[in-house]
């Protein structure tokens, strides 16, 4: 492989494990004792305002509790250690996590394209706020005063954020990278499928093969904390 300028990163619940967040997937089904559509829908919170917020709230909570682990401090690392390294380089994290693990592991151009736990929504105004308590008891939004704040999630159904720059990164960039996704959660498993239309580079590090896995160059199976730390190690070296 010629050596990369461009890297984007795109990661899963799979990064966050070691810190103590559950998988989607890992739980049987279950995703925190929930069915997805109970909670992760707009259906879900037309129907139960109350059900849904009060699990986000849970959620916005348990967060706070968590601490980055390895991988997401070495792709911190990766993000200022490389365009020392290489003219033009550059490191775009997207992520379909919603937690805050990768700012707190020293990233700064993340792309959360499925929203983030830390931010609430308002319906009213279309305003965003950072948001650490809870929504249940129904807060005015600062921007306006309306009770119309909602989780600032994308819900299974809706439209993920910021698909543009998102290829507009992936159109300049020479490696694409997933770690800990399982490739079931449409866009962003079609990404690897991108990636390979525009001549990249891809590598896939995971627990276990994704569905997509027969796309990457090359698949790593191992936790994130060790495969990440180990790539970014040899990438820097
Ligand atoms: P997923 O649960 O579908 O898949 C997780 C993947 O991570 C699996 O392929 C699994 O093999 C892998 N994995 C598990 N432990 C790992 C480890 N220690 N190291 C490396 N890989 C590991 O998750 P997904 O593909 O991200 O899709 C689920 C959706 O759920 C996303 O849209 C996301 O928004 C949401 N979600 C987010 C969080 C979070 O913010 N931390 C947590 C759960 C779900």
């Amino acid at each position: 492989m010629t050596k990369p300028h461009a890297i984007v990163i795109l990661t899963g619940a799979g990064i966050s494990a070691e810190s103590g967040i559950d998988t989607f997937r890992g739980g049987g089904g279950l995703w925190e004792q929930h069915r997805v559509e109970d909670v992760a829908t707009p259906e879900a919170f037309a129907r139960d305002p109350e059900l849904v917020l009060r699990f986000y709230d849970m959620r916005r909570a348990a967060i706070q509790t968590k601490a980055s682990n390895a991988a997401h401090v070495a792709l911190g690392r990766l993000e200022r250690e490389w365009p020392k390294r290489v003219p033009g380089g550059e490191v775009t994290v997207v992520t379909q996590n919603v937690d805050d693990l990768h700012e707190r592991g020293g990233s700064l151009n993340v792309i959360h394209m499925h929203g983030e736990h830390l931010s609430a929504w308002c319906t009213a105004c279309d305003a965003r706020h950072r948001w650490t308590g809870p929504l249940l008891d129904r807060p005015r939004c600062p921007a306006c005063g309306t009770r119309a704040l909602r989780p600032d999630i994308v819900w299974f159904g809706e439209i993920p954020y910021r698909m543009d720059a998102i290829q507009t990164a992936l159109a300049e960039a020479d490696l694409f990278v997933s770690i800990g996704t399982s490739g079931a959660v449409y866009p962003a498993a079609g990404f690897v499928r991108l990636a390979r239309e525009l001549g990249l580079q891809t590598l896939e590090l995971n627990l276990e093969r994704s569905q997509g896995s027969t796309w990457f160059h090359e698949t790593r199976l191992g936790p994130a904390t060790e495969l990440v730390t180990n790539w970014v190690d040899t990438l820097l070296a």
